[in-house]
């Protein structure tokens, strides 16, 4: 910062750092509210002691009493030392220890310890316990003492300590009018005092299933704050300016729709809509479009692209994967080029004189149309005039590629207007939390003359029962997807079982033609594969997860999974949204491999149960857990701490319902409210 300022004479230079202290900020825990907000994990109990003669094995109790002897035994040089209470014994093990172990542990010292109770060689016995040398009738703990959550590098006592003190400087007090916070909590300091320390008379249960009022004070505190950061952003959203884009009568958006071989499901036809409505607003859209696979989004998008080009404005298309996003590339061409649209191309794999014109013909406005994975977006490419930015499966793209994406968007004076679409539907109480800032459209019908998907659940001995059904489908002329199992550690596996698969079914399947994509491909082999299958030439097609999204191929009926236990509901639901595309009856064979873990059960399980996305998204959510859910692990995202959406639906609902008043009439608690809650984390995330 203004470093050149310096004073002449020098303030002390900041004394270094030590390890915990790195470790703390790591951790987010910067200022004394931070520390003040990290809440214990659980509680130890040491505000009592259990009579030697009241020890049970699987106990964790505290016990004081003298040391009778101390030793190191055996080759790997323990430490063991008997206490002595009356008659009963019980001995302290440490296979680590140090100096000082030894020195304060002598026959005669009077010592507390805890730890669990086991029963051992030579006794009871306690491995490793916390223990302390004391006086004799030296006090206990009237609290409960907390354990919080650290890292490696940070001792609990270190924590502990640095805890305590901040919860004494922090500035609590309430900062929320009357009314705000739910009838009944007690206010901010008492939760946080209690908490941190409660007495030894607060049920346990009530703290660590964290029902309490004093949790429910916090965890609505937490809520409020992410609503409000929410309802934030998306006033200030408010604010940009985006181009106005008004259909024409008579203009693109109606001759596509003209020209469309089917017509548009009631469903489609209300999102359209929407997005219409968006897009004739100065304001940038910012609308998620939700539908279960196949449900047609993607002639939504090409509707929505058809207005802004036809305002003179340019559309970015962009999919996660190159297989699908040519699929898109494909589909457009075929529907707006007879309309005298160009739809151009761009992708990682382009490279040299083709890109550089491309790139060229992007930056003059020449091009309309782009469609192409995240590259539509590098460094280097810069539109003329974007006017709508269309990501398809967005939740498949990464956290850098999202910024990469707010970053481009912003690059113009008027911003794009932004459409997302998504197979996975968010949840109700996700959409509430970390997508407040997103209006949602959900396609919530599939086009008319489906059949519904049978799904069937088979143990791997039964292969050749799967191998004699899938040939009786491929001698009826239909075509099947055949997806090998994932295997994590290794790519290099994973094609060794792909190429292993192929060959075997093609041996199989004599004079039947089988065909092979995998990720290793190059794009062009991959490319000549699938038009081999979409043209019908090829009956079977054995794949790794590379299919998994967007690909259609209405003729393919059939769609076996190997494995089936070692992938995700999400992805399990995307590979069966694979078939089920035309008319004929389809199956999806799911084929595992004993013994199955209980999630693994759960997803079969409720993969045969039901076809409905929204239900799938649904137990999955239930299944993983939100963080996961959100692939946010990675993403340092702004995650609740202590509110559980299955848990905390209700008190979800009265933040959800408070912010917008708050934010109106008290801004500046708003404001308060907001940098007590999440103001570190946004220093951590800026160093
Ligand atoms: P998804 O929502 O999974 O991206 P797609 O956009 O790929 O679905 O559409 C799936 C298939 O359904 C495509 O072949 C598409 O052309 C077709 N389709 C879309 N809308 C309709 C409709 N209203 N009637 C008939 N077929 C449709
Ligand atoms: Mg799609």
């Amino acid at each position: 910062m203004a470093v050149k300022d310096a004073p002449a004479v020098a303030a002390p230079a900041p004394a270094q750092k030590s390890a915990p202290q790195r470790a703390m900020e790591k951790l987010g825990l910067v200022r004394d509210i931070d520390l003040a907000l990290h809440l214990p994990l659980r509680y130890e109990d040491e505000t009592r002691l259990t009579p030697m003669s009241a020890l049970r094995d699987g106990d964790t109790v505290q016990v004081e009493a003298v040391v009778r002897e101390a030793l190191i035994q055996g080759g790997r040089r323990q430490l063991v030392v008997w206490l002595v209470e009356g008659r009963h014994e019980l001995l302290l093990r440490f296979v680590h220890f140090f100096p000082s172990h030894q020195k304060s542990l002598v026959p005669g010292a009077l010592v507390r310890a805890r730890g669990e109770v086991r029963g051992g060689f030579l006794g009871r016995e306690m491995v490793h316990p916390a223990f302390k040398v004391v006086q004799p009738g030296a006090p206990l703990s009237d609290a409960l003492t907390p354990v919080y959550p650290t890292s490696a590098q940070l001792p609990q006592a270190y924590l502990r300590k640095a805890v305590a003190a901040g919860l004494r400087r922090a500035p609590l007090d309430e900062v929320l009018p009357r009314g705000v916070v739910p009838r009944g909590l007690p206010g901010l300091r008492e939760a946080l005092n209690f908490l941190h320390h409660p007495s030894s008379a607060a049920s346990l249960a009530a703290l660590e299933e964290r029902t309490h009022p004093a949790w429910q004070r916090i965890k609505f505190e937490e809520l409020l704050a992410q609503q409000l950061s929410q309802l934030t952003a998306q006033r200030e959203r408010a604010r940009l300016r985006a181009p106005s884009l008004k259909a024409r009568p008579g203009g693109l958006h109606e001759q596509l729709l003209a020209a469309l071989p089917f017509t548009l499901t009631a469903a489609q036809h209300r999102v359209s809509n929407e997005i219409a409505a968006d897009l004739r607003r100065p304001q940038p859209m910012h609308r998620l479009l939700q539908g279960d696979v196949g449900s047609g989004k993607t002639v939504v998008a090409a509707l929505a692209a058809a207005v802004a080009i036809d305002a003179g404005w340019q559309c970015a298309l962009m999919a996660p994967t190159e297989i699908l996003a040519e699929q898109h590339f494909r589909k457009l061409l075929q529907w707006l080029e007879p309309l005298g649209i160009g739809v151009a191309w761009l992708t990682g794999s382009r490279k040299g004189k083709a890109r550089t014109a491309m790139v060229e013909r992007i930056a003059s406005g020449e091009a309309k149309l782009i469609v192409g994975t995240h590259a539509v977006i590098q460094g280097d490419v810069h539109f003329a005039k974007l006017g709508l930015a269309v990501i398809d499966e967005q939740h498949r793209f990464g956290v850098a590629q999202r910024l990469e994406l707010r970053h481009k968007l912003a690059e113009q004076k008027l911003e794009p207007h932004l459409l997302m679409m998504s197979a996975t539907p968010i949840p109700r109480t996700l959409a509430m939390t970390y997508f407040a800032d997103l209006d949602v459209s959900t396609i919530d019908e599939l086009p008319p003359g489906r059949t519904p998907i049978v799904t069937r659940v088979f143990a791997d001995n039964r292969r050749d029962d799967v191998i004699a059904r899938v040939r009786d489908e491929v001698n009826k002329g239909r075509q099947v997807y055949w997806v090998v199992p994932l295997i994590e550690e290794s790519e290099a596996l994973d094609l060794q079982n792909a190429t292993e698969t192929h060959a075997q079914l093609s041996a199989i399947f004599d004079g039947v033609a089988v065909g092979l994509l995998h990720g290793r491909m190059s794009s062009a082999d991959k490319a000549a594969v699938m038009a081999e299958f979409t043209a019908g030439r090829m009956s079977v097609l054995v794949a790794t997860t590379v299919i998994e999204v967007g690909v259609d191929v209405p003729n393919a009926s059939v769609m076996v999974i190997e494995h089936a236990e070692r992938f995700g509901l999400a992805q399990l639901h995307q590979l069966r949204g694979r078939v089920g595309r035309g008319a004929v009856a389809s199956v999806c064979v799911l084929i595992y491999t004993s013994p199955l873990s209980q999630t693994g059960r759960e997803r079969l399980k409720a993969m045969a149960e039901t076809t409905d996305g929204f239900e799938i998204a649904r137990r999955d959510l239930e299944i993983r857990g939100p963080g996961e859910f959100m692939g946010a692990k990675q993403s340092g995202d702004a995650l609740l701490k202590f509110a559980d959406l299955a848990q905390d639906e209700v008190l979800l609902e009265r933040a959800k319902a408070a912010a917008p008043g708050l934010l109106d009439a008290h801004p500046d608690a708003a404001r308060a409210h907001i940098s007590r809650w999440l103001g570190g984390k946004m220093e951590f995330l800026k160093a």
